[in-house]
Formats: C-alpha cells, structure tokens, sequence
C-alpha cells in the first residue's frame, strides 16, 4: 500500500467505535496520530486480520525485523564475517571450537562458522537462525535475572503486542485448547520443563530458544464459564540478550512450531 496522503486513508480502516483501547479518544484522533507517525497501526487492537496483514506485510524502515525472517537471515550471515566469534562466544557463553561457535537452541547444538555457514541438529528455519545470529552479533550477554514479564513490558514491546498476541498468544491457545498434551510434548522434544505453577496458571512450562532467553507459557484451563487463556512470558532481561524484533520472531515461530505438533497429533487449527 502506498503512503498514506492524509489521516482519513488511515481512518477508512479502523473500527470506528472509537472504543478508546488504543489510548485515544477517538478512532480520527488515533489516524490523526498514525499519520504523523507518532503511533503505529498495529496498536490498534480491533483491526481485523485482513487489514493487519496488509499492513504488516509492508517493509517497515524503523523495525528490520518485519522485513521476511528469510531477508533479515541473509542480511544477519553477512553480518557475521564481521564478527570476532572468541568475543562473541565469551559474551553470550557458547562454545568455540576452532572458527565454529556453538550453543544449544531448544536444548540442540546450533552453530554458526567464521563466513556465516549455520549448522543444527534440528531443522534450520529462519525464525530460529534470524533470533540465533541476532543474539550473537547484538546481544548484550546478560545473565538471565529470573523475573518474568509479559511481552508487552518489554522495550519496544508495546506498540507490537496487538500483532503478538495475533500471530503467537491466540494461536498457542487454540492449539492448546484442542491438544492439551502439547505441553508433555514440547518439554520432552525441546529440553523444556514444567515449573512450579506461576500467576496461578494451570500448567507452567520454561523453554530456551536461546540460552539467556527462556520464554515461559503459562496456560488457564476453562473453568466454571471462563474460556482458557494463555500468556507467554520473558526473562526481563530479554530485550538487551536480543532485539525486540528477534523477541517477536521466535515467539511467532514457536506458535508456528506448536501447530504442527498438533497437526501430527491429527489435530488440526489455524495459526
Ligand atoms: S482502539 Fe482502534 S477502534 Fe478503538 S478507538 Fe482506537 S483506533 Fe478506534
């Protein structure tokens, strides 16, 4: 879509119930805002998906990472030649053995060489290898300080949590809706574990996309009229151990992930 000339082609999109959840008071104030680029769209939480997705799929200058996972991937290797690989595997506490650097993705060995060359026991998908490179090249290293926080919380996170909850809370909760056992499934496959129950969540599971960067999803199950719920977590440190885009990425991928061990299972929803 070209840029828009002025707030009403913005304003033709949204929901017009001036319903306030965006922080302004009406639905024009809000265009008026985005077309001054002090908000972005995607804060609105009533867009619908149609429209979400034709926004989205817009290359957005200030957030590399909404470009394709495959196009920040190529652009990440190429970063990496760059790269002093003893400094970087000393920061984020991999191993390096000869021009090789190595730490374990979802509990498997990843590695990355000197040109950029990725190598995994697990498939390489861009959503993995774009946060992995990411992480190595820019993060800051942290240890992890074990208070959670909801994605939102993050820096950067707030303006983006209308498309995380789209592409990565809703779909997780379909799936565990209809395939509960999802949770056995992804501790045993994915070195995760059960924790003890937090924020009174039914099921509690930790997981290590990257080592200093767990992500915890907390699961409600229906009770007395109630729908289920499910919210994902972050290590507070999260935001500095990797950029808020990378963050996005994997919490997507995962939710990805998560359908198609339901789909082997035979249970089929929409991501
Ligand atoms: S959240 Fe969306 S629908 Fe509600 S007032 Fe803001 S722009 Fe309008």
């Amino acid at each position: 879509m070209s840029k828009p000339k002025n707030a009403f082609e913005i304003f033709q999109f949204l929901d017009k119930s001036n319903c306030g959840e965006c922080g302004e008071k009406t639905c024009l104030a809000f265009a008026g805002a985005v077309f001054l680029g002090q908000r972005r769209i995607r804060e609105c939480p009533r867009l619908s998906p149609d429209v979400l997705e034709r926004f989205v799929a817009e290359p957005d200058r200030e957030s590399p990472h909404e470009a394709t996972p495959e196009d920040r991937l190529q652009k990440l290797k190429s970063e990496v030649v760059h790269l002093d690989l003893a400094e970087a595997a000393k920061r984020v506490g991999a191993v390096l053995s000869g021009n090789k650097l190595t730490l374990k993705v979802l509990g498997k060995d990843f590695s990355v060489d000197a040109e950029g060359n990725l190598f995994a026991e697990i498939h390489i998908n861009p959503w993995v290898a774009a946060p992995f490179l990411s992480y190595i090249l820019y993060g800051q290293g942290l240890p992890v300080s074990g208070k959670w926080v909801t994605f939102r919380e993050l820096e950067g996170g707030r303006d983006r949590y209308p498309l995380f909850l789209k592409r990565c809370e809703e779909p997780m909760k379909r799936v565990a809706d209809v395939y509960t056992p999802l949770f056995d499934d992804i501790v045993h496959v994915f070195g995760g574990r059960q924790v003890d129950k937090q924020f009174e969540s039914d099921i509690s599971v930790v997981l290590y996309p990257l080592p200093k960067v767990p992500v915890m999803i907390c699961y409600w199950l229906p009770e007395d009229g109630l729908e289920s719920s499910l919210h994902i977590f972050f290590d507070e440190t999260a935001d500095r151990n990797l950029d808020i885009g990378a963050v996005f990425t994997l919490g997507t991928g995962l939710a990805q992930m998560f359908s198609k061990i339901a789909l082997r299972h035979g249970f089929v929803t929409k991501t």
